[in-house]
Parts: structure tokens; C-alpha cells; sequence
């Protein structure tokens, strides 16, 4: 996939905007010169020009006002939001032991907490962490699954990188709407997004999911990637992907001070995928990663910015163990639905299936009415127990998912899907950890901790619903617009009063 950078330049990313829409609105007084009548006399057409230049910049001026300026203390206003890939909340509810994570606990006890966030279908990283900045489910917003296409041999290790695939605002467009500074480091679905400091989530698909900073620098915008080169230096073979988003994000802090700044961190996901949650791998990067949120919050109140600024620590998912590995589409090339290489890559057929490993999503045309052949095709599933849950469209469609998929099966408890049509139906797993199966079943609890001069200490909000993340973030950022997402702000953990309203029909 070639991409020329033009399209992937956020409009007037690396500027501060409300400074940048006034100098725009300096620059446009010779577009009226050039607009004055050719024959007039020389004092008629100076006070003409004149009068024309003081219109359009007094109309330039209060359209600036209407649409950027905020009050002085909503553009003082800070939000960090940090995700930590996977993080069960049993981690900071009941803490294993050799668990060492003075800052999670910290700030939950001082600030507001909930004992579990209820994610989307299927609990993946990219449909998760879009609903934390659309306040909407998969359904709504488009990106349904990781992976952005399901064609076999069609750009298929693509994931949803790019933000044109969503398909309603954000988080980070409402803020720059309201004339806000926005970063993200390493956020899933950023790139070519409309945020002034951004280091997007992306990989080159030949090679797979390896940190390679010099791919990921051709998706930014040009200045900031040699700028953010220059601050943090050229990462180090085999650094830590999570090390090098810290140093980016305090570059990022230190210099340019984002009213809302969104940081993604990886390493427990990948660590619980291979050893599992609670494994001693797992327990040793959760330390680290506390001790990166350290850093992180003492790069805040070395900016001047600790006081007014709150903190939101979430998760996208959980994580559950699994112990085998069961592979649909194996069913469905024997039963001719679908063709495969001798590899077991699927290159064709008249479905198509995406594994998200918890669950198994399938897709035909209606007008081909396969769905009896696909019932009969994954019988001997039905028959070995190697599906807890068959989920038809109606289904589907409660839960917010992807509205295309014609059937979705949900794995059995210790067992995970693959796409893959070679080896035995069912197998012991290479993998020790999972997620992406029905959110509701226990260990997929996301976490979500808030703290900061605006939250109260000591409320446990019990089950949240991940749709009400987005709306709450632009909460604390003094932005509340009723139309935006699918679900109000968060109560009852706030100290200061409510902003007001800036929607015009609030
Ligand atoms: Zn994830």
C-alpha cells in the first residue's frame, strides 16, 4: 500500500490553532484588495479597500470567536488518557502477589475507579479503542474487527491504522473543534487522523507486528517525525516499544503541552498473549508499566501541568487463559465453502470468515442463502462442544457488531480460534493468553481509573459501559455535547460543577 504523505497530513498538525486561525485570518485582507473595483480613484478605492479589509476581518474575528475561543479555563484544561493493552481490573482490585504497582493504587485510591468496563463485540484492541474516542459501538463507528479486510490475499494483514475508516467524530475532533491541542502516541486508528501531535499504531504488513520506527515515521506528519527524531534519537535495535512510546509522549508533553493527550502501551498485551494473565511475565511487565505511568506523571508536573491536569488509565479488554486452539475453517474447506493453499491460508470461497481469536465472525452475500450450508459445515463444533455460543444477525445486532457478519461463534472457556485450515480441528495452543469472545465473561474486564484536581477520591462506579469513556473525556476537558456518542458522562465523580453546554440545542 503506497500512501503519498499530502493525504496523510493532518490539516495544520504541528500548529497551535487558535494561533494559526487568527494569522489565517490576517492573511486573507489582500483577497479583498485584489477584489476592488479597477477604475476608482485612489482615495475612493483606499477607503473602499479600507472598509472591505476591517469587514472581512471583523467577520473573520467573530467567526474565530464562535468557532474556537473557550474560555480561559477550558483551554487550561488537561486530559492524559493511558491505555494499557489487555490490563485485566482485577489488577488493581485484588493485586498478585510480586505485583508492584504504586502508582495504579495510588491513583485509584485517591481518585474514582470502576471494578470492571464492559468493552464491545468482539473485545479487540481497534473496535475497543475507537469506542473509547466515539462514545459508539463497532456498528456505528466501522471498525469492527482489527483486521480492515477479510478478502483472502487482499491486503489481509491489513488492520483498521488509518482514522478515515471511522465513521462518526471523535474525541480528538470535538477538542480541536473547540480549539484544543491534541497528541496521540501510539493510539490504534490515528493515522492521517486530524491531531496536531501524532504518532499513529502502524506496521508494515510484510514484515508484521515488530516496532519499526522509521515505517511508523512516514505516516506522520513530516516536521514532527524529525522533531520527535531529533528529542528522542533513533530508537536502538531491539528497543522496547513501550519505552520508546514514553519517551516520544514526555517529548511530546514537555514540549508542546496537548490539552488532551491519548498513549497507548503494548507490552502486557503481548506478554499475556504468550505466557497468559498472572504468569510471572505478565506480573513483571505490569510493574513496569506503572512505573512508565510514573514518568509519564512526573513529565506533567515538570511542565507546570499537574494541577490541571486529569488522568484516565483504561484498558481495551481483558484477557483469559486458553490451553487450545480450534480451527473453523478447516470445516468449511471440506465442505467446499471455502479453498485453501497448502499452507492453510484461505485464498477464496464463497464465505469469508475472520478469526478474532475469543470469536469467529462468518460473512456470505444473502442472496447466496448459505446459511444452511454453514449450519451444516460447523456441526461437528456444535457436537464437540467446541463452541459456547452461536450468535445469529439479531444477535449481532444488540451487541453493536459488525453489522456484515451473517453468524459470529464465541469460544468454549480455555480454547481460542485461528484462521487457519491446516492441522487438526482442535489442538493444544501455542499461546497461553486470549480475549476478543463476548465481553461479559469474567477476566474480560477492561480497567478504568480516573484521578486528578477534578475527580473525587473513593468512588467505585462498580460496571461501566466503555461507550460512556469518550463523553467523559471531553467532560473533563469542559466540552459536553449531548449529541456526541451514544452515552452521557460518567456521575458522580466529579468535584466541580458541570461545564456548560456548547452545543447550541443542548
Ligand atoms: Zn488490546
Amino acid at each position: 500500500m503506497v500512501i503519498g504523505y499530502t493525504r496523510l497530513i493532518p490539516k495544520g498538525a504541528g500548529n497551535k490553532p487558535p494561533a494559526g486561525d487568527a494569522t489565517a485570518g490576517t492573511h486573507a485582507a489582500p483577497q479583498v484588495r485584489r477584489g476592488a473595483p479597477q477604475g476608482a480613484g485612489k482615495q475612493f478605492s483606499r477607503h473602499r479597500i479600507w472598509e472591505a479589509s476591517l469587514a472581512a476581518l471583523v467577520t473573520l474575528g467573530v467567526l474565530w470567536v464562535i468557532l474556537y475561543a473557550q474560555p480561559a479555563k477550558v483551554r487550561h484544561r488537561h486530559v492524559l488518557v493511558i491505555s494499557i493493552d489487555g490490563m485485566r481490573s482485577d489488577t488493581y482490585l485484588r493485586p498478585l502477589p510480586g505485583l508492584h504497582i504504586p502508582n495504579l493504587l495510588r491513583l485509584k485510591q485517591q481518585g474514582s475507579f470502576a471494578d470492571g468496563m464492559i468493552v464491545v463485540y468482539p473485545s479487540l484492541t481497534y473496535p475497543s479503542h475507537t469506542t473509547m474516542m466515539t462514545g459508539k459501538l463497532p456498528a456505528q463507528h466501522g471498525i469492527y474487527t482489527n483486521l480492515s479486510s477479510r478478502v483472502p490475499g487482499k491486503d489481509a494483514k491489513d488492520w483498521f491504522w488509518f482514522s478515515h475508516a471511522i465513521r462518526c467524530p471523535t474525541v480528538w475532533d470535538v477538542a480541536r473543534r473547540h480549539g484544543l491541542t491534541t497528541a496521540s502516541i501510539g493510539w490504534p486508528v490515528t493515522a492521517g487522523a486530524d491531531i496536531n501531535w501524532d504518532v499513529p499504531e502502524i506496521w508494515n504488513p510484510a514484515i508484521g507486528r515488530v516496532p519499526e520506527p522509521m515505517y511508523v515515521a512516514k505516516f506522520m506528519n513530516p516536521i514532527f517525525a524529525l522533531q520527535a527524531l531529533g528529542a528522542v534519537g533513533l530508537p536502538k535495535a531491539n528497543e522496547d516499544d513501550d519505552d520508546l512510546r514514553i519517551a516520544l509522549a514526555r517529548y511530546v508533553i514537555q514540549e508542546h503541552q496537548p490539552n488532551l493527550m491519548l498513549i497507548h502501551l503494548v507490552d502486557l498485551d503481548a506478554m499475556q498473549h504468550q505466557y497468559g494473565p498472572g504468569s510471572p511475565q505478565a506480573v513483571q511487565v505490569l510493574n513496569s508499566e506503572d512505573h512508565r505511568i510514573g514518568e509519564i506523571l512526573a513529565a506533567y508536573q515538570k511542565a507546570g501541568l499537574g494541577k490541571n491536569t486529569d488522568v484516565f488509565i483504561v484498558s481495551d479488554h481483558g484477557f483469559v487463559k486458553v490451553h487450545r486452539i480450534i480451527l473453523p475453517n478447516k470445516l468449511f474447506v471440506k465442505a467446499g465453502l471455502l479453498s485453501a493453499d497448502a499452507h492453510g491460508n484461505i485464498t477464496g470461497g464463497r464465505i469469508d470468515t475472520v478469526s478474532n481469536d475469543g470469536s469467529f465472525f462468518i460473512y456470505w452475500p444473502p442472496h447466496r442463502h448459505l446459511g444452511r450450508a454453514v449450519y451444516r459445515a460447523i456441526l461437528p463444533l456444535l457436537e464437540r462442544h467446541l463452541v459456547w455460543a452461536v450468535l445469529g444477525r439479531n444477535a449481532l445486532k444488540a451487541l453493536g457488531a459488525d453489522p456484515n457478519a451473517r453468524l459470529a461463534l464465541d469460544a468454549p472457556s480455555g480454547a481460542m480460534f485461528d484462521s487457519s485450515a491446516k492441522g487438526p480441528l482442535v489442538s493444544s495452543c501455542p499461546t497461553k493468553g486470549s480475549h476478543g469472545y463476548l465481553p461479559f465473561r469474567p477476566g474480560l474486564e477492561a480497567s478504568f481509573i480516573a484521578w486528578g484536581p477534578g475527580i473525587k477520591s473513593g468512588v467505585d462506579l462498580h460496571l461501566i459501559r466503555e461507550t460512556s469513556i469518550a463523553s467523559t473525556i471531553l467532560k473533563a476537558l469542559g466540552i459536553i455535547d449531548p449529541k456526541f456518542g451514544d452515552t452521557p458522562p460518567l456521575q458522580d465523580i466529579w468535584k466541580r460543577p458541570a461545564a456548560r453546554p456548547h452545543h447550541p440545542h443542548a
